[in-house]
């Protein structure tokens, strides 16, 4: 914890004082976001970081390989639905992106099966990016570049689960709400862009 508390005395040391007048007018005002961002949880792959945006910018949801489940308004907790639903509906943000990233955990487990201890939730979870898996076990593509190329399925996956949900569906056709795919290289810092061609470019 003293690494988390030596972090919060430098944040109120330099970024309060710089950003204090942005977090009061957002305290008064309310957040009003432009884009919904849906990234892995992986620590290396940080939104806010890597788009240099600040505070009320950006409402992001992260969970395992940044997964759109299906639209599925069921008794089930449904914590991704929840966060896109209160983005697109309730603070109507004007774009979505997901973005994968290289060296996926979450891919990997898919691919080679979830690391031991990570039983309980971890594979079920994943499976909603089974299309993704049998793609990528298809494309006969070795190792690396397998694993890759499923990370980059998982974003199409995911932006088109997005497309089921009928008032993400609603916007986009109004030409109101804007989806797109990215992919972030750790080792490189580079961030790739979706085509509508589906393939990824550096941007
Ligand atoms: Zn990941």
């Amino acid at each position: 914890m003293d690494d988390l508390i030596a972090g919060y005395r430098r944040f109120r040391e330099v970024a309060w004082p710089e950003r204090r007048q942005v977090f009061e007018q957002l305290a008064a005002k309310g957040q009003k976001p432009q884009t919904l961002v849906v990234a892995c949880s992986d620590s290396r792959v940080d939104p806010q970081m890597i788009f240099n945006a600040g505070p009320g910018e950006m409402f992001i949801v992260r969970n395992v390989a940044n997964l759109v489940p299906p639209y599925q308004p069921d008794a089930n907790y449904h914590g991704t639905s929840a966060a896109i639903e209160f983005a697109v509906r309730v603070l109507k943000v004007k774009q979505v992106v997901v973005m994968g990233h290289a060296q996926c955990g979450g891919v990997h487990a898919l691919l080679d099966g979830a690391p031991p201890g990570a039983e309980d939730f971890v594979a079920e979870w994943m499976e909603i990016a089974e299309p993704a898996r049998r793609m990528a076990e298809q494309s006969g593509l070795p190792g690396e570049l397998r694993q890759r190329f499923c990370e980059q399925c998982c974003v199409k996956l995911s932006l088109s689960n997005l497309s089921g949900f009928p008032w993400v569906r609603e916007r986009v056709a109004a030409g109101d709400l804007k989806l797109h795919g990215a992919y972030f290289g750790v080792a490189s810092g580079r961030l790739e862009i979706m085509n509508d061609d589906g393939n990824f470019a550096a941007v």
